[in-house]
Order: structure tokens, then C-alpha cells, then sequence
């Protein structure tokens, strides 16, 4: 028995465009090929997200940018199976009877190798790590209690690897799940006695496809991502799950 078998409807919450892909893109594409309806909510667009060098340098730190990686989400969402996709603040992951808000990219900054933090210059309003805390979690709350999902699906507590945005989706996923008693499964990058673990390398080929859509922050070289700082990681197409 597999925490996958007989998931009608499984909903992956997310902080930035390519997170979809680069930490659970074999997982969906996983859940795709079983026939579950898959569908993702991204919190952020990325904006201040670094750009690869070349043609799309130009975006970087531009409102161009957020909507070149919407265009990129949207082709990866397709590339992966996704059927729907929706973004934090939206309807209908907006609580009812308040207008549309953004919630921006809070940026980060290495405190060591593989470990992120806040930024030193968080000074925008709008950004998803100083909202307040209880806003995003009735707007996640909004999009489960349209979508109805057998399990919703996102961050450990320590977001991965501590990005601020990652932290804030893992609590706001996590409490919005629990207040609709909807079962929640947190990402893990390394096997684990209380979990279950997914060797999913027959989906190389389109997590492969999906992550070359996010062209604006990162290259894919044979079976690593290069980020657009340099940095390599191997193509992630294993992944456990724990429920919460
Ligand atoms: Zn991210």
C-alpha cells in the first residue's frame, strides 16, 4: 500500500516558479501517470530571483521578470501534466470577500552552503515573509476548500533548505490543511524510518523537459540544473513523503 494509490486529487503548495519542478516534478509527473488530478499553487513569481546569463539577463530585477517566469510556470504546469495551477492571493486562493494581493519574493541569502536565510533588505511590504501569518493561511485555506484534494502536499518545517518563503508555505499549507481536516504530506529529500520513499527515475525525461521551461534561473547540463549563480545539482527524481 502507497501513500499514492487512490489519490483522486493531490494539491502541491509551492513558494516560487520552478520549485514545482525542482523538489516534486517526478512526483507529479508520478501522480499524473496514475490518473490523480494534480494541481499546484505557487505562492510568489519569483521576482527576485537571479537570472542566467544570456538572452533573458535583462529581466533581472524588472517587473519583466515576474511575468516571464508565469510564462515559464505555465509551460513547465503543462510539460508535468499539471491541471491546474493557481497563485496565492488569487482567486480562488483568496479568502472570501477580499480583493486580489500579490505576495512577492521575500529574496534570501546563503548562511552556509545549502542552508538559506532572511535577506538583509526585506523592506517590501508586500513580501510573502511579512504578511501576516493568519492571511496566508485562510487564502491557502480558500483553494483547499474549493479544491477539495485528498492530500495536499509541501515543505518540511525548515522549508527544504530555510528559505523564509519555503518556512512561511510549509506553516501556512500545514495549519490550512489541519483546519479542513485534509490529509498533508511534507517533502523529504533523504529517505526516512516514518516515511515513505520514491524512486522515480523513469520520469527523468520530463522533469528534464519541465525544468528547461524555467530557462530565466537555470540551465539543465545531461543530469544536473545549473542555477544561475553557477551552482549544480543533481536532477532530483527521488523524493519521500511524511504525513503530518
Ligand atoms: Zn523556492
Amino acid at each position: 500500500m502507497s501513500l499514492l494509490d487512490g489519490q483522486p486529487s493531490v494539491l502541491f503548495v509551492h513558494a516560487h516558479p520552478d520549485d514545482e519542478t525542482i523538489s516534486t516534478g517526478a512526483l507529479i509527473a508520478e501522480l499524473v501517470a496514475r490518473g490523480t488530478r494534480v494541481s499546484v499553487l505557487t505562492a510568489t513569481r519569483g521576482e527576485r530571483g537571479d537570472v542566467v546569463r544570456g538572452p533573458l539577463s535583462g529581466l533581472e530585477g524588472t517587473d519583466a521578470l515576474a511575468r516571464e517566469r508565469e510564462r515559464e510556470l505555465q509551460r513547465a504546469a503543462d510539460t508535468l501534466g499539471i491541471a491546474g495551477r493557481f497563485w496565492l492571493g488569487e482567486q480562488p486562493a483568496r479568502s472570501a470577500g477580499l480583493g486580489p494581493r500579490r505576495y512577492r519574493d521575500s529574496g534570501m541569502k546563503w548562511i552556509r552552503p545549502g542552508l538559506a536565510g532572511p535577506a538583509d533588505d526585506v523592506d517590501d511590504d508586500d513580501a510573502l515573509a511579512v504578511a501576516p501569518p493568519g492571511e496566508v493561511t485562510r487564502d491557502v485555506a480558500a483553494l483547499i476548500a474549493h479544491l477539495r484534494p485528498s492530500l495536499v502536499v509541501s515543505y518540511d518545517n525548515g522549508g527544504g533548505y530555510g528559505h523564509p518563503d519555503h518556512v512561511r508555505v510549509h506553516e501556512a499549507a500545514l495549519a490550512a490543511s489541519r483546519a479542513l481536516d485534509t490529509p498533508f504530506a511534507e517533502i523529504l529529500h533523504a529517505p526516512a524510518p516514518d516515511a515513505e520513499w520514491f524512486a522515480l527515475g523513469a520520469h527523468l525525461g520530463t522533469v528534464s523537459a519541465a525544468l528547461r521551461c524555467h530557462a530565466s534561473q537555470l540551465t539543465v547540463d545531461g543530469s544536473d540544473i545549473v542555477h544561475s549563480g553557477g551552482q549544480r545539482e543533481r536532477i532530483t527524481t527521488a523524493i519521500g513523503l511524511r504525513m503530518l
